[in-house]
């Protein structure tokens, strides 16, 4: 019998065998020394004494040249390992080596009934841990979107700046907050000012140096706890208007591995708060609204913290005009984000009080769904949303206040917050908090608006053509869902990119935008085919320039070998064209006719060269607008042998402009 085996563990409902070698570290003489390897050899010292043979695994994984060879045990084919770093698998045959950080190695392999299981990931580790509420508490999902903007909170100066490697300055602070007024938030949450020194010292600088609007309300967060709410009313002192926000955790979780308390004891922690806070707002002057949370919501049973806002809602006793704001927060996203808003609809139909009660939210990003937590709670019943800039804050994140945002308004819906400069507004965020927007990250990163692939730059050039001619004032362009200038940015640079993938669409478009030349259908694909051509082998986006590069050297004006020195016209017999043309160096003066002056010249030089072509294709438009305006010409030409070649030429003269482009056009033969 394999010593080994009286060492297995089954795991994962006897889906996996794992072998642990470090248990067997007895025939193993170099222990767990090694560095994420480990020598393998010999036999167990029990097989040794009893005189038997290696039973188990012949094996040797050695530094740069390790083997190993499974025995008998496993029956698995023979087969070279490379040198086994941390935390990594390698499959053999049947059986799997796993090393580990401290140098340990298991070896395990699956038991034949599940076989098929390709997973080493434990998922009965896991199981949902959110209290879903009872049935009838969907009505939310008749609304197919959000009819007004929600009432917006940026924390972004407390639950961000918590959780930024290097926290913001003072100054950086001020600024941050400014800009916050700037776009339109009218309440912001500035710290927990009990907790820190700086955020005490930043709302200090706001209250004395009168930098709070008369349309702006700070909070300030505090835990429900005795000092600290004191302290948190003592940095307030003097605001226009400031929300004490209060909280404490709720989730069964926290109260059982934090607090050790039962659900009157946490009841009581928040009732307690709320006195002090109510008796505090009476003996401080100013203005104070409240807000409290049950924090971990999420986590914590629906009709236990509904229990508990109630309790806090009896004693704050808010009314209609001194509304208190009930945040329930998604403190860590734990379920698919309708479970969530049902949640909120069944708070919404509990809570007491409610025409006194706002009810917030506050969802994070762990699941990635934020975003969506925050739409379909404000669907359920929540009226304002705690949120921070580009979805910054603890751990994933908070919900993105920038695509809440501009989510409503690609809806139609004034969202009530401004990011008509988001390029300014990324630049101002990037350097305070020293991080980085991703360059997808909806509405404001670098790529959001650019598109790279053919199919896709054609249809939006269509796009765009389709408005300029409709006059169209809705925003209905394909693949693009805001028109980029109302936040700042722009078509030329930002909206078609140009690389291998991208096709003529685009590659017209970005000539057309940024220097006015409008090639024919035909002759874009050809410029398309070169395009592609230089960023296939530099792999490389190419800018505008490159791509006017490409077409100047390709095409325009092109005067070698063939140039056309003069041409006069006259009206004889159609149009007749006296001709100077130079090949090769060679002067020559033909004279021939046409049914218009491209025409004749196209005919003389046909005749003075023995080339044969037809003039297939001929298009112009001027290129600068004003008196001075010079013309572009493009012609296509379809040779004897079924070739076509293109050349464009410009000229302050039309007719000059159109001469240059068959030039270029029988040069490019
Ligand atoms: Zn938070």
């Amino acid at each position: 019998m394999d010593p080994l085996s009286t060492k297995c563990k089954c795991v994962d409902g006897d889906k996996t065998i794992f072998f642990c070698v470090q248990r067997a570290a007895g025939w193993c003489k170099a222990g767990a020394e090694g560095l994420g390897y480990w020598p393998l050899s010999g036999r167990t010292e029990a097989d040794s004494r009893a005189g038997r043979k290696p039973t188990v695994i012949r094996a040797a994984i050695r530094p740069k040249k390790p083997i190993v060879q499974s025995g008998c045990a496993f029956g698995t084919a023979k087969r070279v390992v490379p040198r086994v770093p941390c935390n990594r698998t390698y499959r053999l045959s049947s059986l799997k080596v796993f090393a580990l950080k401290d140098g340990s190695l298991f070896l395990y392999k699956k038991c034949k009934k599940h076989q098929e299981d390709k997973t080493m990931m434990d998922a009965t580790k896991y199981a949902p841990g959110y209290y879903p509420v009872p049935a009838g508490y969907d009505s939310w999902v008749k609304k197919d979107h959000i009819e007004k903007a929600p009432a917006w909170c940026s924390v972004d100066l407390r639950d961000v700046n918590q959780a930024l490697i290097v926290p913001m300055s003072l100054a950086e602070k001020l600024e941050f907050f400014q800009m916050l007024v700037k776009i339109g938030f009218k309440e912001i949450e500035v710290g927990f000012p009990a907790a820190s020194e700086t955020e005490y010292e930043f709302l200090r600088t706001l209250i004395e140096k009168n930098m709070i609007p008369e349309d702006v309300t700070v909070q300030v967060l505090t835990q429900c706890r005795d000092h600290i709410i004191r302290r948190t009313f003592e940095a307030v002192k003097g605001a226009p208007r400031a929300v004490i926000h209060f909280y404490n955790s709720t989730s069964v979780a926290q109260r059982e591995q934090v607090f050790h308390k039962s659900k009157e004891e946490i009841k009581k922690i928040a009732t307690d708060g709320a006195r002090l806070v109510k008796q505090l707002s009476q003996e401080y002057e100013g203005t104070f609204l409240f807000e409290y949370s049950p924090e971990s919501f999420t986590g914590t049973e629906v009709d236990y913290a509904v229990e508990v806002c109630n309790a806090v809602l009896d004693i704050m006793e808010p009314t209609p005009d001194r509304p208190m704001i009930i945040n329930l927060p998604v403190t860590v996203e734990m379920s698919m984000p309708h479970v969530y808003a049902n949640q909120i609809e069944y708070c919404d139909k509990h809570l007491k009080h409610r025409d006194s009660v706002i009810i917030s939210t506050h969802p994070h990003n762990d699941r990635g769904t934020g975003v969506a937590c925050a739409e379909l709670a404000v669907l359920a019943g929540a009226q304002r949303v705690e949120c921070c800039l580009f979805g910054n804050g603890e751990r994933t994140g908070n919900v993105d206040a920038v695509t809440l945002a501009m989510n409503l308004y690609s809806h139609g819906v004034d969202p009530k917050l401004d990011f008509s400069d988001m390029p300014g507004i990324c630049a101002t965020y990037e350097r305070v908090t020293r991080m980085p927007i991703y360059q997808r990250s909806p509405y404001a990163g670098q790529l959001v608006f650019a598109a790279f692939s053919g199919s896709h730059q054609d249809a939006i050039a269509k796009g765009m053509a389709y408005r300029k001619e409709h006059g169209e004032h809705r925003w209905t362009c394909p693949y693009i869902p805001v028109d980029p200038h109302d936040i700042g940015r722009t078509y030329d640079a930002d909206v078609i990119r140009i690389n291998s993938q991208s096709g003529k669409g685009g590659i017209g478009f970005v000539l057309e935008q940024n220097y006015g030349y409008n090639l024919p259908p035909k002759m874009r694909e050809d410029l398309g085919y070169k395009v592609k051509n230089v960023s296939d082998h530099s792999h490389k986006e190419l800018s505008a320039s490159e791509v006017l590069r490409i077409f100047e050297e390709s095409f325009l004006n092109k005067n070698k070998p063939l140039s056309v020195i003069e041409a006069h016209f006259a009206q004889v017999d159609g149009i007749t064209a006296t001709v100077t043309l130079e090949l090769n160096g060679q002067r020559k003066v033909v004279t021939s006719v046409g049914n218009g002056r491209l025409d004749a010249v196209a005919n003389a030089i046909q005749s003075a060269t023995g080339m044969e072509f037809h003039l297939e294709n001929y298009s112009e438009h001027s290129l600068d607008e004003g008196s001075t305006s010079r013309a572009a010409s493009y012609v296509g030409l379809t040779w004897g042998d079924g070739t076509v070649t293109w050349g464009a030429g410009t000229d302050t003269d039309i007719i000059v402009a159109g001469v240059k482009a068959l030039v270029s056009a029988i040069n490019n033969k």
